[in-house]
C-alpha cells in the first residue's frame, strides 16, 4: 500500500464496499458509513490528493468538477432546505481520511459556527 493508497483508494478499485451515489471519469460519490446528518454523501476524485493543500493548479477544473457533482448529489438526494458542504484539511481540521473529499450534509439544522 503505497502512502497515498487509502481506505477511498479501495473503494474506488472495488475492494472494499461503499453505497456509491454517483460516478463519473473523475469523481465518485459514496454514502459516508458514520453519517453526522441524515444525508451525509462523500464526493472524491478519483486522483489521490491527499488534502486540498496538496493541489496543484493542474486539479483546478477537477476541483471545480467535485463542487459541482457535490450540488448534483444533494439535488439527487432530495435535499430541499439548504445543505453543508465542507472539507476538512490536516489534523487540525480533523481529516482523518488523507485522500481529498468534500462532506454533502443535509436533512437537519445545522449549527453554526462548526465545532
Ligand atoms: P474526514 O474526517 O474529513 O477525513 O472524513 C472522513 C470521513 O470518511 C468520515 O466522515 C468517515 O465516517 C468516513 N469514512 C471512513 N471510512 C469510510 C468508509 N469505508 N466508507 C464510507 N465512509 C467512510
Amino acid at each position: 500500500m503505497s502512502e497515498q493508497d487509502t481506505i477511498f483508494s479501495k473503494i474506488i478499485r472495488r475492494e472494499i464496499p461503499a453505497d456509491i451515489v454517483y460516478e463519473d471519469e473523475t469523481t465518485l460519490a459514496f454514502k459516508d458509513i458514520n453519517p453526522q446528518a441524515p444525508i451525509h454523501i462523500l464526493v472524491i476524485p478519483k486522483k489521490p490528493i491527499p488534502k486540498l493543500d496538496d493541489s496543484v493548479p493542474e486539479d483546478q477544473i477537477l476541483m471545480g468538477n467535485l463542487l459541482f457533482i457535490a450540488k448534483r448529489v444533494a439535488e439527487e438526494q432530495g435535499i430541499q432546505n439548504g445543505y453543508r458542504v465542507v472539507i476538512n484539511n490536516g489534523p487540525d481540521a480533523g481529516q482523518t481520511v488523507f485522500h481529498l473529499h468534500l462532506h454533502v450534509l443535509g436533512g437537519r439544522q445545522m449549527k453554526w459556527p462548526p465545532g
